[in-house]
């Protein structure tokens, strides 16, 4: 029987938003504490760890087709377990919790979205043939006592919020993550000055939705606030995720004109150009409201890059509710768009709506709103052309290895080809740029 996780190898799936991504960092980092060792995939690991998403059912589909790709699949050569332990948490963990194991008998782990900091003591009671589900909502909330292992060493994720209390008939996020709980500020600044102390160029605070932090503690928010605190860190760049329109304050908007740190480039979800689609969603404001906020941030930021979330086909969206959508993207020109074809989730209220939009409607609006939106996107880079822009660079481009590539602060990824001196900027540093390509999804450009 083990008594300990020492020398046990591990692999991490991650699926869904970057709250999900920075708890698979955690618990990276909190195996390997303990002597576990990171490998690329499934079939050298002792433990397989899935960190799941339940926003949209294709994120269900998905994980249910790893799970089972593993069902038959022996263990590793020497390991010291009998069967590979398999284990689920994030938000299918929270929803669905025993009863994963039911409809899964080979899984024998389920962690909650509070349960980070008890998943090794699951892994042990697991190791010795036991079943073990923790799905408790009174955890610790925020584990960022737990060492992370981060994607890169320059970046870091900083949650300040979790769950939310806005109730978007599409979303099971509040039914799954809880209502919004806030970090305390001295917490927050803490983790800031611990990661700009290990040379982290880059934070982005994380929340469900950000700007509402602090109406748990202090019944009104105070996001700009944590802005002010973080800021003072000395970080190089400062970024957010996500914002709901109905409570982006005029104080934080006003940040993006004083704070050094804080970077041009706001994600403000507008889902639907349509009010009467944004009421059936309950996102409680209208196109009229959303406009104005996008004003008063051009007003605050000139130059900034927007980018949003749309859901298409709604239940009860017509052709001239649809048509509203595309007059928001056309006139607020966003950098980019995350487009989605609305899918029901059971528990939400909008699984209960009549009127579905028939799937090929759906679809045939979200190759119209695509086309625009790729137009759109393309007109913002291009007004880039000849900028010179410092670039925080991250490595060797994906696409193609000669070139290397990086962020702009506006968050464009840019590629830059090695210059004839051969002095290649290293991985987590800023230089200077020159933009001579636009294209729709990225920027070329020359080091200076
Ligand atoms: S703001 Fe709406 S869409 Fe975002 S997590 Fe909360 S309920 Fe879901």
């Amino acid at each position: 029987m083990l008594t300990g996780l020492e020398g046990l190898t591990f692999s991490v799936q991650t699926f869904g938003c970057q709250m999900n991504k920075h708890d698979s960092e955690r618990i990276i980092g909190m195996l390997e504490s303990l002597g576990c060792q990171e490998v690329a995939g499934p079939e050298e690991s002792d433990i397989v760890i899935f960190v799941t998403c339940c926003v949209r059912e294709s994120a269900d589909t998905r994980l249910s087709g790893h799970v089972m790709s593993l069902k038959d699949h022996p263990v590793r050569t020497g390991s010291p377990l009998d069967e590979r332990i398999i284990a689920i948490g994030g938000c299918i963990g929270q929803r669905d919790g025993e009863a994963l194991t039911q409809r899964m008998p080979h899984v024998q782990v389920v962690f909650g979205t509070s349960a980070l900091h008890a998943l090794p003591s699951l892994l042990l009671q697991a190791a010795s043939g036991a079943r073990a589900v923790d799905t408790h909502e009174d955890g610790v909330l925020f584990s960022t006592d737990l060492p992370a292992h981060r994607e890169h060493a320059w970046a870091a994720w900083l949650p300040i919020t979790v769950g939310c209390n806005n109730f978007c008939t599409y979303c099971i996020v509040p039914h799954v993550r809880g209502r919004e709980r806030s970090r305390a500020l001295e917490d927050i600044r803490a983790e800031a000055e611990a990661c700009v102390a290990q040379g982290v160029k880059e934070i982005t605070l994380l929340g469900q939705n950000v700007n509402s932090y602090g109406r748990d503690l202090h019944g009104e928010p105070r996001f700009a606030e944590v802005l002010d605190a973080v800021d003072a860190t000395g970080i190089e760049r400062l970024r957010f995720a996500t914002s709901h329109p109905k409570d982006l304050s005029e104080e934080v908007i006003r940040r993006f004109s004083t704070l050094r740190s804080l970077m041009p480039a706001l994600h403000l979800p507008v889902q639907s150009g349509s009010d009467r689609i944004l009421a059936a969603m309950n996102r409680r404001y209208t196109q009229a409201r959303y406009l104005d906020l996008i004003h008063r941030v051009r007003d605050a930021c000139p130059g900034i890059a927007l980018s949003t979330d749309i859901i298409v086909g709604f239940p009860g969206e017509t052709e001239e509710d649809f048509q509203q959508t595309l007059e928001v993207v056309d006139e607020v020109g966003y950098h980019q768009v995350f487009t989605f074809i609305y899918s029901k989730r059971e528990g939400t209220p909008a699984a209960t709506y009549p009127d579905e939009v028939p799937r090929e409607v759906a679809q045939d609006r979200f190759g119209r709103l695509v086309e625009v939106v790729g137009l759109r996107a393309l007109e913002q880079n291009q007004k880039d052309m000849g900028a010179v822009v410092p670039v925080l660079f991250e490595g060797p481009s994906k696409k193609d290895p000669r070139l290397m590539t990086g962020k702009t602060p506006k968050g464009q990824t840019v590629h830059v080809g090695a210059p004839e001196n051969g002095c290649v900027p290293e991985a987590g540093s800023i230089a200077s740029v020159r933009i001579t390509e636009a294209k729709t999804w990225y920027l070329t450009g020359t080091l200076l």
